[in-house]
């Protein structure tokens, strides 16, 4: 199979009826890259994938692999390999065969076949398990034969939709290591498409958040974790705390703005965007993740009050719903020492990671898990448990 140097997708749109589930989508990948679609149910990421593995037709665009189309090519002819959410392994063989079995029809020979499977198998840690059946084998190992099955025929590329959603946390967790350690073995260019943000965050070179069929972001983890350029991509990033301000100024690249009804609490925040022009007075959501805006270690500025309404043990910290002084708006926030009902307390955020939205993302802004722009997330978690 010819290796790939490059892979485009290029203006690529799928229409289902009068219905458009991929918009012009656009993406380039270099070899060995690992690249995750990102997104909640219905955003378009299966279409993209089977797009790329000729699956579905293109309604327009294009598919190019090192630099040659291939949208009209067959499935079978284009080389990749996929894994699917349900392994789609054969009950009746056993786990040799099951890996065996694309050799057997491609006419590979025996000896060749055999060395082939075992190679496989040693890679995924199944080597003992040569002659179990499917049903022998936890959920796990099912997943790490099929993903055995599918790189023992060489393909150009892995394609892998949801194929960890089955499992429990704790075997995604080490899947998750799986999968990456033979992606860096093998050095496999990789496509994979997930809705849990700590698997794309973890595995990828590139992740690409989709949104209603279209590309809302592309970037590396970092850059999505840290600078997410929309309230739609915060939201995916855990910055749940969504508390509304009004800008009183702005120093360079932070923005100065205050919390109403709490006398002092003037904070200083950033913004992605690249065009925001607030002026003074204007209200403005500032955005965080729970674990960065904390009680304990208490960062050096950017405080507010605020009264614990609800404290959770999470192992490493406490999380507490706190109700800010003088308004009715809460967040979340994290403390090394623990928190008690009831207890006042002050709470910081590092000026770079509050991050400050218009108003009127929140309309745009679906939670994770829910169909995009769906339902308007709730500021603040407003009115919950106060
Ligand atoms: P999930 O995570 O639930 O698999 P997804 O992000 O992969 O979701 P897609 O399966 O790509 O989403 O679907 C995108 C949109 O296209 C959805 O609105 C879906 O209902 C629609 N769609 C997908 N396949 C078909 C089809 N065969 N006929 C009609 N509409 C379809």
């Amino acid at each position: 199979m010819e290796r790939i140097k490059t892979l485009e997708m290029r203006g690529v749109t799928r229409r289902f009826g009068t219905a458009t589930a991929l918009h012009s989508f656009n993406l380039t990948m270099e070899g060995g890259m690992f690249v995750s679609l990102l997104g909640p149910s219905g955003c378009g990421k299966s279409t993209a994938l089977n797009c790329l593995a000729g699956l579905l037709d293109l309604s327009e665009g294009q598919i190019l692999v090192n630099g040659k189309p291939v949208q009209n090519v067959p499935a079978e002819k284009r080389g990749f390999g996929m894994v699917f959410q349900n392994y789609a392994l054969f009950p009746h063989l056993n786990v040799s065969r099951n890996v065996a079995y694309g050799m057997e029809i491609r006419g590979v020979p025996k000896a060749d076949r055999e060395r082939r499977t075992q190679k496989a198998l040693d890679l995924v840690h199944l080597s003992e398990f040569g002659k179990r059946f499917p049903a022998q084998l936890s959920g796990g190992q099912q997943q790490r034969l099929a993903l055995a099955r599918t790189i023992v025929l060489e393909p150009a590329m892995l394609l892998l939709d949801e194929p960890l959603s089955n499992l429990d946390t704790k075997l995604r967790n080490e899947m998750r290591v799986e999968i990456k350690r033979l992606h860096e073995e093998l050095n496999l260019t990789t496509l994979y498409v997930t809705h849990d943000q700590s698997e794309a965050m973890s595995m990828s070179d590139l992740v690409l958040v989709m949104r209603l069929g279209r590309i809302e972001q592309l970037g590396t983890p970092q850059d999505i974790y840290n600078a997410p350029r929309s309230l739609y991509v915060a939201d995916f990033m855990g910055y749940v705390n969504k508390v509304e301000v009004d800008v009183a100024g702005r120093d360079g690249e932070e923005w100065i703005v205050q919390l109403p009804g709490q006398a002092g609490a003037t904070l200083r925040a950033k913004t992605t965007l690249n065009e925001a022009a607030w002026q003074i007075g204007d209200r403005v959501l500032a955005c965080s993740r729970p674990d960065e805006t904390l009680i304990d270690p208490l960062p050096t500025s950017n405080h507010l009050r605020g009264t614990v309404k609800l404290v959770e043990y999470m192992g490493k910290s406490f999380e507490g719903l706190i109700q800010l002084e003088g308004t009715q708006q809460q967040v979340m926030a994290h403390s090394q020492q623990p928190l008690e009902n009831g207890q006042r307390v002050e709470l910081g955020i590092r000026p770079e990671r509050l991050l400050l939205f218009p108003m009127d993302a929140i309309a745009g802004a679906g939670k994770p898990g829910m169909a995009a722009g769906s339902a308007a997330a709730e500021p603040a978690l407003k009115g919950q448990a106060g």
